[in-house]
């Protein structure tokens, strides 16, 4: 089963994914979570990554797609795999295509996690106080920005899923367990 988890910053996406890992045994595959390794391990990639991700913007199609074409052929992803925070472009969900079509994969669901903005802006600037150390993105000023570049750069990414009859939403204004409980729910059709 290969799933992508759609949603805006602080949509509980990472929460979620963990939780369907655990269930089904296959991988989640966050692309913030892999950019964040390499910006701690100071590589160059990270460099360019680190500045990028401080201001809220989207780090290039060219550098994501390298990165998830190296790791969806592992052979941890046989199983399945959640895709989580990718693809935020247009670009990056047609170049996905292309990929998975090579491999004879594809993708069964789609999952958005759908959150109002004024929540978005309360759980984020939340995590921002609770942490700050690890996710400067979290920084209050730059939250306008992420939401601007969602809207902008990542909504156009539903629409081409939705014209593909794999997009199902679920509410995520409900706690944690009963968000969990519909996504299972979906994937039990
Ligand atoms: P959140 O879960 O809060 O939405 P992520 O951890 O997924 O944030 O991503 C943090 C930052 O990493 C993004 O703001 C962006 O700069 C960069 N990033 C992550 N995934 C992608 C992607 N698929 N395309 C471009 N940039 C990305």
């Amino acid at each position: 089963m290969n799933l992508i988890l759609f949603g805006p910053p602080g949509a509980g996406k990472g929460t979620q994914a963990k939780i369907l890992v655990d269930k089904f045994k296959i991988v989640q595959i966050s692309t913030g979570d892999m950019l964040r390794e390499e910006v701690n391990a100071r590589t160059d990639l990270g460099k360019v990554a680190k500045l990028i991700m401080d201001s809220g913007d989207l780090v290039s199609d060219e550098i994501i797609m390298s990165m998830i074409e190296k790791r969806i052929c592992k052979s941890d992803c046989e199983k399945g795999f959640i895709l989580d925070g990718f693809p935020r472009t247009l670009k990056q969900a047609v170049d996905l295509g292309e990929i998975l079509e090579n491999l004879n994969k594809k993708i069964n669901k789609v999952i958005e996690i759908n959150v109002d903005e004024e929540l978005l802006i309360e759980r984020i600037i939340q995590r921002a106080k609770e942490s700050n150390y690890n996710r400067g993105d979290d920084k209050t000023e730059i939250l306008k920005n992420r939401i601007f570049v969602y809207r902008k750069d990542t909504l156009p990414v539903l629409k081409y899923y939705k014209e593909r009859e794999i997009l199902n939403t679920i509410n995520g204004m409900q706690n944690i367990e009963k968000v969990t409980k519909d996504i299972l729910e979906l994937l039990k059709l």
